[in-house]
């Protein structure tokens, strides 16, 4: 097989590289044509500290929206939660559109194609993580990542080249890897948090860690800027 060109943290509309995926991406480009069926893009301004690391798209959620947690359960969650830690500002109405901005953040995803069922297979988060790998070079204030999940935290640990076996997910964690600290959190997914397995407690505390690590200081010139997507 070829080796694979360089990757930048944006792939192609059209990105080939997971047949499945693409296959899937193409049904529901048929079925929804409004809906938004590609590579959800990073959201959030390249100069950010902080970079979230989600799953993948939902499929009625990101995938339908074209931003990354908007239109489902789970961006309610998360994006009340950083709004109220002052990572986020503005009214988030679960469009793209809504004018919501984050400060100082960047949420992205592990895989940025919607996988059948939310389950990307080991393969296809593999073959996406080059792009995972560009999207954290390309932050040059890089400081704090938050994983939401044990796959965003295993491709988190990859993507920032380090062994997988040297740090294993645990909810609360916030332990240095590389140049970065890396934060963990269960997935804020309704499944989680119908479970008990995330509360919205517990997902509060995690992101207080975040704001007390990254202290309140106006981190940059852009913070209060009305963030596009990247
Ligand atoms: S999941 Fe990533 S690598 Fe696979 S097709 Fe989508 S953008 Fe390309």
């Amino acid at each position: 097989m070829a080796a694979m060109a360089r990757s930048s943290g944006k792939p192609g509309r059209d990105c080939p590289r997971c047949p499945r995926l693409v296959a899937f991406r193409e049904a529901w480009r048929e079925r929804e044509p409004d809906w938004f069926n590609a590579p959800v893009p990073s959201f959030g301004a390249i100069d950010a500290r902080l970079l979230i690391i989600g799953l993948a798209p939902g499929l009625r959620g990101a995938n339908r929206s074209g931003r990354p947690f908007t239109g489902d359960y789970a961006g309610d969650l998360l994006y009340a939660t950083l709004a109220e830690f002052g990572f986020a500002q503005g009214r988030y109405e679960a469009r793209p559109d809504d004018g919501f901005t984050l400060v100082d953040c960047r949420i992205t995803n592990a895989v940025r194609c919607v996988p059948p069922q939310n389950k990307p297979t080991p393969q296809e988060i593999t073959t996406c993580r080059p792009f995972l790998a560009a999207t954290v070079a390309e932050m040059p204030r890089l400081s704090a990542v938050l994983a939401l999940g044990r796959v965003a935290h295993d491709t988190a640990v990859a993507a920032l080249g380090a062994r997988r076996s040297s740090l294993s997910f645990a909810h609360g964690s916030a332990r240095p890897l590389a140049y970065v600290t890396l934060f963990d959190s269960y997935h804020c997914s309704r499944y989680n948090t119908n479970t008990g397995v995330l509360t919205a407690g517990m997902f509060r505390d995690v992101v207080a860690q975040l704001r007390a690590f990254l202290g309140t200081t106006p981190p940059s010139p852009t913070v209060g800027a009305k963030f596009g997507v990247s």
